[in-house]
């Protein structure tokens, strides 16, 4: 037995399932998850001393590399001067600066401990601002575990074919409204159903948590109307997407103005941290200057704005997407390659420094109903296959996958390498 197996072990009787989160425990794709000793750069390194090229990065937040010298420095900084002071801070409103100067859709911005306290608060408001309790949201979209956004939801949810969590009082589901990604006809069909009680429609501008589907185009757009037109609010959650797919987040990518954003994992540099911002008339509704709720004890966490601020800062470099997304490109377009080569059925989809693929004859994957119908099989395989090779790739066929900019031609070169091999096996 090695350590991460003893180690799982031991984890299991006194962490349910031996895990804090349930993707890593590999229920979707069999076996004992690896447990981390330390990071760098492109690299994890196990319990055991085996190094992995890691394409997770912490799922999302590392895309600058694990442990970047500027971040922790910053850390290091800020946790000598204290951990937690309850009270304002010059360091909070410099963020605050630092995320509306990038984003021109966020005039006022509030900072929470997480992406799920993100989206529950942006709901929140924007129920509270236009007085209606439903809205709607995407199968497959995954917004965080709140009880009404675990509703159909992706990711984890789908890894364990359960739609939506018990717990989840039917009468808290009732609200939320479940659409198909990239079928605007299906949204329309539920404002028509519902004109004037819909608050707003939640989205993933690029779906990350049923592996990685872009939107198709004029679906953001025609969200963008739709919502005009009905006098809801439309909540792009950025938490994965944001500063990823682009500087200015996807939203900006895609040229669409959203109502409210949510954010996270990049936004903390690998600290616990989420955001959400957006139209200045509709953030004076939040306390303390408007009736609707919100709170939190580490909410602006010094030592997570500093992480935050200082890779925020670093992301600003001009042309620092653009090689971002053409290592991507070179990455997923080298899988495909290879699984043509030896004749494994596999679809590619990519944007920014996300990617994700597909184990299907379809020659495009657009929706939630044609990931749902992807080779398992193969992916466990491939999933493992890679695992062996020293390749650490998401435990589940519905998430993205990430690069960073620590990511070497020599670390793509060898992770297609790998694949070509783990390809040849799966053809075999
Ligand atoms: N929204 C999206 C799009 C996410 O991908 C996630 C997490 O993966 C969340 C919200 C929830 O964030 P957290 O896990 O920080 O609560």
């Amino acid at each position: 037995m090695n350590r991460s197996e003893s180690l799982f072990e031991q984890a299991q009787k006194t962490i349910p399932g031996g895990v804090n989160s349930p993707v890593r425990a590999f229920k979707g794709v069999g076996g004992t998850p690896v447990f981390i000793d330390h990071a760098d750069g492109a690299y994890l390194y196990d319990v055991d001393g085996k190094r992995y090229i890691d394409y997770v990065g912490s799922w999302g937040p590392m895309i600058l590399g694990h442990n970047h010298p500027e971040i922790r420095a910053a850390v290091l900084a800020a946790v000598e001067k204290g951990l937690s002071y309850g009270a304002p801070t010059a360091s909070e409103v410099e963020m605050a600066e630092l995320v509306c100067e990038i984003l021109p859709s966020v005039d006022q911005i509030r900072m929470v401990n997480s992406g799920t306290e993100a989206t529950m608060s942006a709901l929140r408001l924007a129920r509270g601002f236009t007085q209606r309790d439903k809205f709607i949201k995407f199968e497959g979209c995954y917004h965080g575990h709140a009880d009404c956004l675990l509703v159909k939801a992706g990711s984890g949810m789908l890894t364990f074919g359960e739609p939506t969590s018990p717990g989840v009082p039917a009468d808290f589901a009732k609200h939320t409204l479940t659409a198909d990604y990239n079928k605007l006809d299906s949204v329309k069909a539920l404002f028509e159903a519902n004109p004037d009680d819909i608050a707003a429609v939640i989205l993933e501008p690029v779906a990350g948590n049923m592996n990685c589907i872009p939107p198709v185009p004029g679906f953001l757009e025609g969200l963008r109307a739709l919502c005009d037109q009905y006098g809801a609010l439309l909540i792009i959650d950025e938490v994965m997407t944001g500063f990823r797919v682009a500087l200015d987040c996807a939203h900006g990518h895609y040229g669409v103005k959203p109502d409210l954003v949510c954010l996270g994992k990049v936004i903390g540099g690998g600290m616990p941290v989420g955001a959400f911002g957006g139209r200045a008339d509709v953030m004076a509704h939040l306390a303390p200057n408007g009736p609707v709720y919100q709170a939190g004890t580490l909410s602006g966490n010094p030592v997570a704005m500093a992480a935050g601020k200082a890779q925020l800062k670093l992301l600003q470099r001009p042309g620092l997407h653009d090689e971002l997304a053409a290592k991507t490109e070179t990455l997923i377009k080298g899988f495909k390659a290879a699984a043509d080569k030896h004749g494994v059925p596999m679809a590619i989809n990519y944007v920014g420094g996300m990617f994700g693929f597909f184990f299907t004859d379809e020659a495009e994957v657009t929706t939630f109903e044609q990931v749902s119908k992807c080779n398992m099989d193969h992916f466990k395989a491939f999933f493992h296959g890679m695992l062996d090779e020293g390749v650490n790739l998401a435990p589940s066929a519905f998430e993205a996958g990430f690069l960073s900019m620590a990511h070497s031609d020599e670390d793509i070169a060898a992770t297609i390498d790998a694949a070509d091999r783990v390809l040849a096996k799966i053809a075999a």
